[in-house]
């Protein structure tokens, strides 16, 4: 579903990405782990195309993507950080990507404040839409609440509703728990998880924890100097690491 080949970026001379190749099946959860600063957050943003690879071609569907808008590669991508905007409720939160998708590239530009613009039926379209992604994150009871009037774990299915709305055809998760205490972390987990196997959209999943790539992924990515050292099933990395960089890596007490 999703190719990536030989993906390479520099940040002022520093070689951060050195030629990644990583192949997503469809409907595969593949969990990217590695040291902090090996270069995660900035492969998953190179794909959301938030920013360009130095070389290198992203291939979705048979397509190359590498020159593509953001906007315009169907690929949703959740933060830490779920950002939300603070002054529209959950409900306006989660049409934002709809609505979008509605504008042309110029009416996007001074966009937000005059949410669901257009069309009775259209507007029908988005409010039915946002309800049933609400509804299967039972967030349905938050829809007229704003960031502000919710928990932590609310908000973050908010953000989840909000990326996955627009039904994706690739799904990114930066370290999307990492902001939820430990037990709402667990809970959360297996909503991703269910989420995931009911849209069945292939996903990267960065995280530091490593009992969560372990219980979450079809195949853990171990990311180590800005190389793919080992793609492989979560069993297959712990019991047979290819290098004594991923041995290190996945040894450590967390
Ligand atoms: P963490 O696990 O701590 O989130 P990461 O693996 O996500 O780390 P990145 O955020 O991808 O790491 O950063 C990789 C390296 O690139 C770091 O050394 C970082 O300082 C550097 N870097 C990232 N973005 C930029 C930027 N815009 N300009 C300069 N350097 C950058
Ligand atoms: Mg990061």
């Amino acid at each position: 579903a999703l190719s990536l080949r030989g993906i390479a970026k520099s940040f002022g001379g520093n070689a951060i990405l050195k030629g990644v190749d990583l192949d997503v099946e469809p409907g595969e959860f593949i969990a990217l782990v590695g040291p902090s600063g090996c270069g995660k957050s900035t492969l998953l943003r190179i794909l959301a195309g938030l920013e360009h690879a130095d070389s290198g071609e992203i291939v979705l569907g048979g397509t190359d993507v590498s020159g593509v808008a953001a906007a315009d590669r169907n690929i949703a991508m959740v933060f830490q950080s779920y950002a939300l905007y603070p002054h529209l409720t959950a409900s306006e939160n989660i049409a934002v990507p709809l609505a979008m998708r509605r504008l042309t590239r110029v009416q996007r530009l001074p966009f937000i404040g005059s949410l669901i613009p257009g069309q009775r039926s259209t507007r029908r379209a988005i409010i039915r839409d946002v309800r049933e992604m609400a509804v299967s994150l039972k967030i349905d009871h938050l829809l007229d609440r704003k960031p502000g009037q919710m928990s932590g774990g609310q908000r973050q299915r908010v953000a989840l509703a909000r990326a996955m709305v627009r039904r994706p055809s690739v799904f990114l998760m930066d370290e999307p728990l990492s902001n939820l205490d430990a037990n709402l972390r667990v809970h959360a987990r297996g909503e991703i998880v269910d989420l995931h196997r009911r849209a069945g959209v292939p996903t990267v999943y960065v995280t530091h924890d490593q009992a969560e790539a372990l219980s979450m992924a079809d195949r853990v990515a171990v990311m180590i100097g800005g190389q793919l050292l080992q793609l492989a099933s979560p069993q297959v990395i712990y019991d047979d690491p290819s290098h004594v960089e991923v041995a290190r890596f996945v040894g450590q007490p967390r």
